[in-house]
This record gives structure tokens, C-alpha cells and sequence, in this order.
């Protein structure tokens, strides 16, 4: 997608080798004018799926889940990494390996909120090493819900998730894939 491709080569910075920081419009000020464009992008590429529900993970997921299911007119789930004392106990949930933080976590959702009807789009922000979508997965499989795909905005296609979302035998769609970083810049697919 070409209006991500610009921002991530003109905004975009890599940090400690591995990680590109997009702070600037993806994971702190988000640009609205580009999640906009980015639903209607994944909206277009899963448009032939039945989707009833959007899953993401807190927090960086859920602007652009949110944003992708207006055009889809679903409701967004999102994974909590941090239930607070008024979570339901009755969850269904995963440990996922944090890429950026070296350490695993639970994810926990509601089990009112995916059940065995549900007909699921993931969506989130990047696609590392594919653990949060794992996780993301492992939850739809409890619950008997169908995953229909999976929408990332950001693939570092050097690391293995997309391989990895490819032998759970799901459709990936990833609207900016990078092919790796070079003396601290950004190489595109
Ligand atoms: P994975 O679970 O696929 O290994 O990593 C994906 C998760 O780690 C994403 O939800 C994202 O929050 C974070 N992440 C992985 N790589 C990057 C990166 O290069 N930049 C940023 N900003 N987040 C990343």
C-alpha cells in the first residue's frame, strides 16, 4: 500500500537493528487520513470473506481494528494484556513471547465476546516473529471461532511470521512488507 510505504520510508526508524519506530503516525500519534485508507485497503483484500468480527490485541492493534470495521460493520474484540479487576474471570487465554519487551505475557478475552458462530479477521499493527497472532489464533481455537485471515499493516518479511501464519493455513494480507534494514534504513519489498 503505497501511502504506508511512503510514510514508513519518510517517518519510519530503525532501532537497535530489529525494530523500526513509527511513533510518529502508527504507535503513539496515530494518522487518521492513513488508518482510513488502511481499512479500506483491508476491507478490498478480505472482501469476499465472511467476517462478523474483527480480533486484535491491546493496545497498538485496536486503532487501526477499529478504523478496518467500519468498513466491515463488525464489532472489534481486543486481547487485554492488562485485565483489570472488573474482567470477567470466565477468559479464555495465551502466553505470547514479546518481541519488543523479551518476555512472555497472557492475552485474556472474554468468553462472551468469541464464541463458535464468529467468523474472525486479525488485525494488527506488526508482524515480527507471528507470536501475537499465535496467541491470537490459540483464543479463536478455544472458542470454536473461525479465523478468516489475518491483516497486519507492518511485516518485517526478514523474520518468520509470515511463514509461520502460513502453516496455520491462513490467508495473510500485509499492506507494507520490508525486506530488511541496512545501515540504519529501510528496505521494502
Ligand atoms: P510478533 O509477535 O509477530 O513476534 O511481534 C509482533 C508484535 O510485536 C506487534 O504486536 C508489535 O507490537 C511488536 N513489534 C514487533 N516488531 C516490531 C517493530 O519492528 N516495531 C514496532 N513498533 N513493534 C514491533
Amino acid at each position: 500500500m503505497q501511502l504506508l510505504k511512503e510514510k514508513i520510508m519518510t517517518e519510519g526508524k530503525v532501532i537497535g537493528g530489529d525494530i523500526l519506530k513509527v511513533d510518529g503516525f502508527l504507535n503513539h500519534q496515530m494518522d487518521i487520513h492513513l488508518f482510513n485508507e488502511m481499512g479500506k485497503e483491508f476491507k478490498r483484500r478480505f472482501q469476499y470473506k465472511e467476517i462478523n468480527k474483527i480480533l486484535t490485541i491491546e493496545s497498538s492493534g485496536i486503532g487501526i481494528a477499529c478504523i478496518t470495521a467500519q468498513y466491515f460493520d463488525v464489532p472489534v474484540v481486543f486481547a487485554k494484556k492488562h485485565p483489570g479487576a472488573n474482567m470477567s474471570k470466565d477468559v479464555y487465554q495465551s502466553q505470547v513471547y514479546s518481541f519488543t519487551k523479551k518476555q512472555y505475557y497472557s492475552i485474556k478475552v472474554s468468553r462472551e465476546f468469541v464464541n463458535s458462530h464468529d467468523k474472525i479477521l486479525i488485525i494488527d499493527d506488526f508482524l515480527a516473529n507471528g507470536n501475537a497472532v499465535k496467541g491470537l489464533v490459540d483464543i479463536c481455537n478455544q472458542a470454536g471461532a473461525k479465523v478468516q485471515g489475518v491483516g497486519i499493516a507492518i511485516e518485517k518479511g526478514f523474520q518468520k511470521g509470515g511463514s509461520v501464519i502460513e502453516d496455520l493455513g491462513l490467508r495473510l494480507e500485509s499492506l507494507a512488507v520490508i525486506e530488511g534494514f541496512a545501515d540504519g534504513k529501510v528496505i521494502l519489498r
